[in-house]
């Protein structure tokens, strides 16, 4: 795993985890929140998560419910896997606010599966939105159930 922290111009910090979550994520996690302290509004780049087992989502746990003591987190880019792992343990938010996520789509035409990164914002009631194939640009298909992801919607309000 790696977690690098980056200030932004407006104040606010980017923390960007790659990699597994772990039973090594632990001292990371805890200079990562070293790095942020008295910093308000905090976002975490979940982009490039491959797999969280449940030792790290202990130390997620910790690192979130720290971190949304003091700042406001928005987790940004979060990964299908990420998707996934929040999905079976909602509780794993915490006040943290999910504001933008990746869906597999699959393509009709080419086959391709691909991953396309939405806002929250751009979700239907009820399903996800329209996407064409980034290669053929054919209509595609969302590989998953809406439902699957619908359980963060009242955390995206
Ligand atoms: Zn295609």
């Amino acid at each position: 795993m790696e977690v690098l922290v980056k200030p932004n111009d407006d104040g606010s910090c980017l923390i960007a985890i790659s990699g597994a979550i772990n039973e090594y994520s632990s001292k990371q996690f805890q200079r990562a929140l070293r790095d942020v302290v008295g910093i308000n509004m905090v976002e975490i780049d979940l982009g490039h998560v491959d797999v969280m087992n449940s030792i790290g989502s202990m130390y997620w746990s910790d690192l979130l419910r720290s971190l949304c003591k003091t700042s406001t987190v928005r987790l940004i880019n979060c990964s299908i896997n990420m998707m996934g792992s929040l999905g079976r343990m909602p509780a794993l938010l915490q006040s943290a606010k999910i504001v933008s996520f990746h869906v597999p789509y699959s393509c009709p035409q080419c086959r391709r599966i691909f991953s396309f990164c939405m806002s929250a914002d751009q979700l239907g009631e009820n399903d996800f939105p329209e996407v064409n194939c980034d290669k053929c640009s054919t209509l595609s298909e969302p590989e998953i159930d809406f439902d699957d992801y619908a359980f963060f919607r009242e955390k995206t309000k």
